[in-house]
């Protein structure tokens, strides 16, 4: 997969050549363009925000830097090369979630576009739509500065799923929302720990009564912090030892 980010602040993304998405861009997993939107400025000044029409607070992005700035990393409008799928990061946006990731997962190439001040002119995102896939998402009902932790924390997301990028594959299988539930608590050695043992079931070797026992501490947990999620599940999921919990 290949992955651009457009940004004023570049060292942002400086996180992205980390840890597992390091190793990931080290072994040709993912390829990933961090570029200074304002490379794409032709005044002095290098100015990438005017007063909004209508009046009011902030500042709001320009179109022709941003519409330059898509043209030369997602392809000019004329071009007959394959395109991206834009995301435009905004508290404004459809919610981000992890169906959202796994499905960008099979995309081949994303492209970010981190705002800041008021958000880009949206023209510019309109514009965008008339060529390629676009999407506005947010990644919670609170409201960041700009745009590029929300694409780190999307990146992430998305990275973790593609294949060769964790080290155990079944990890990603087996965590919360996989199947509709959080994930249950964890636990490693020692066996007890500032006197707090582990729950016996898990020592026990019995794999059918770890399985059970996992289950039941999820559909808890879930009941007890996301009942949301339960409303949710596809009709059957829940099987009969699940509802009697
Ligand atoms: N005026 C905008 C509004 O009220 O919807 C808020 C703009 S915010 C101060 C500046 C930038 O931060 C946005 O353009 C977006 O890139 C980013 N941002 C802020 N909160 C976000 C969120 N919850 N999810 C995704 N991006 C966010």
């Amino acid at each position: 997969m290949r992955i651009d980010v457009i940004t004023i602040f570049p060292d942002y993304l400086a996180p992205l050549r980390e840890a597992l998405l390091g190793k990931a861009i080290e072994r040709e997993r993912i390829a990933v363009g961090v570029h200074d939107l304002r490379d794409w400025t032709h005044d002095v000044h290098r100015a990438v925000d005017d007063s909004p029409y209508g009046g009011g607070p902030g500042m709001v992005m320009k179109p022709d830097v941003w519409g330059e700035a898509l043209d030369g990393v997602c392809g000019a409008a004329d071009s007959a090369a394959p395109v991206p799928r834009l995301i435009v990061p905004t508290p404004a946006g459809r919610p981000f979630d992890q169906r959202t990731a796994i499905r960008w997962s099979a995309e081949p190439w994303l492209v970010f576009a981190c705002g800041r001040y008021e958000g880009i002119d949206q023209r510019v995102i309109d514009d965008a739509a008339t060529r390629m896939p676009v999407e506005e998402v947010s990644i919670g009902d609170y409201v960041l500065v700009g745009g590029e932790v929300a694409a780190l924390v999307m990146i992430e997301a998305v990275a973790r799923l593609l294949p060769g990028v964790l080290g155990n594959p079944l990890s990603a299988e087996q965590d919360s929302f996989s199947d509709g539930l959080l994930e249950g608590p964890c636990y490693t050695r020692p066996e007890v720990w500032r006197g707090r043992a582990v729950p016996d079931v898990l020592r026990s070797g019995n794999h059918a009564a770890i399985d059970r026992w996992r289950r039941d501490q999820a559909l808890a947990r879930t009941y007890q912090r996301r009942p949301d999620l339960l409303a949710e599940l596809p009709e059957g999921t829940l099987n009969k030892a699940d509802r009697a919990q």
